[in-house]
């Protein structure tokens, strides 16, 4: 019910993260792997390819940097020029651009559905409305209290895997870790989607994103697998950790401006308020690049105890990369 099911469901290619981060190496990883588990399991996506493009011949600069970041990712991007972007998609405005053919789409809501399915095959047991409301460390691993409607339980384990989202800082905090000399607070920042009319939808046929801005990958146009299109999302810092979804309808003047830089024929009568969902950031408003953190404990005097903090995008798309790396820590 959050951030998994609140997002633009692409599988990204591993396009803009700095050379060697978690982020550029478990993107680009977790693509293969994901797009490998999609196609045993049958899972609805398909790899539609993306567009960035510069609306303006002052943005065709900013190509160079993301080409760069690209190859040091060593993610395949073929250069377009004006004239071949337009033979593509006719309808966005293109002074030049690149296009990203590893780029897709998924039903993220199918995917954690079989990933239910193969974990609860494998022996996991699934337990939902339960809330993690403390953590002690015992002599062989650790005491979790969990507490439902019934009450609260206590489990012990051997180990803990902290994927809590929005709520891993502060789940690492209840282990007793200082989250902000680790570095690990979580600043919550909401992303919006506004729908287009289905007469847009057909004005696209893949993924179409402006140049990065630096805090987001900016509002780009997202099909989905059903054929709708989607704009979204815009940056929001919040300043309290209040999850409310609500799109606020005042938003549209501005989503209207940021579509039609990409896609001119769009109105702002074509767009109606959709989803939102959260993004946990490490990253302050306006701060310096942050990494995901996928980290072993021990160090902090927790062995056994991995912390899964600020997986914000790309997140879905590196979401088996990250869990092999921690299987892999565990095994060793
Ligand atoms: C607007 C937006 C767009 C995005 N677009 C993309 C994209 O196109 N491609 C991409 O690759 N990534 C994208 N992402 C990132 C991606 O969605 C996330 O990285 C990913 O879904 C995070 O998954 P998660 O399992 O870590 O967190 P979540 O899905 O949030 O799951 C965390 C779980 O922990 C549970 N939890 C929290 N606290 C407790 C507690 N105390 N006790 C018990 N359980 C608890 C929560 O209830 C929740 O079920 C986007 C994110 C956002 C916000």
């Amino acid at each position: 019910m959050e951030t998994s099911s609140r997002n633009s469901q692409v599988i990204h290619a591993g396009i803009y993260y700095p050379r060697g981060s978690l982020k550029a190496v478990l993107c680009v990883e977790g693509r293969d792997r994901l797009y490998a588990f999609l196609r045993r399991h049958e899972v609805p996506h398909a790899r539609i390819g993306k567009l960035i493009t510069a609306s303006e011949p002052e943005e065709l600069p900013a190509l160079d940097a993301v080409e760069r970041a690209a190859s040091e990712n060593g993610v395949p991007l073929e250069r377009l020029s004006a004239e071949q972007a337009r033979r593509l998609e006719p309808h966005v405005r293109s002074a030049g651009g690149l296009l990203s053919p590893e780029s897709g789409i998924v039903d993220a809501h199918a995917l954690m559905d079989r990933l239910l399915a193969v974990a609860l095959e494998a022996g996991a047991v699934l337990v939902p409305r339960t809330n993690v409301v403390a953590i002690e460390r015992a002599a062989d691993g650790y005491q979790v209290s969990v507490e439902d409607a019934a009450g609260t339980e206590t489990i012990a384990a051997e180990r803990v895997v902290n994927a809590a989202g929005l709520e891993s800082d502060r789940i690492a905090s209840l282990a007793g870790i200082d989250v902000d000399s680790a570095g690990y607070r979580l600043h919550w920042c909401k992303g919006s989607y506004f729908s287009a009319a289905p007469r847009c939808a057909r004005l696209v046929s893949r993924l179409v994103y402006p140049i990065p801005g630096k805090d987001s990958l900016g509002v780009h146009a997202v099909v989905d697998l059903g054929g709708r299109l989607r704009f979204g999302p815009d940056v929001e810092y919040l300043p309290d950790r209040r999850a409310d979804y609500r799109v606020d309808p005042a938003r549209l003047a501005a989503f209207g401006a940021a579509a039609r830089r990409i896609l001119p024929e769009v109105r702002d009568e074509d767009l109606e308020p959709d989803i939102s969902g959260i993004r946990p950031k490490i990253q302050s408003p306006g701060g310096p690049f942050r990494d995901f953190v996928v980290a072993e404990e021990s160090s902090r005097g927790l062995p056994g105890f991995y912390d899964l903090i600020g997986i914000e995008s790309p997140g879905l798309t590196a979401a088996m990369a990250i869990a092999e790396r921690v299987a892999a820590q565990i095994r060793a």
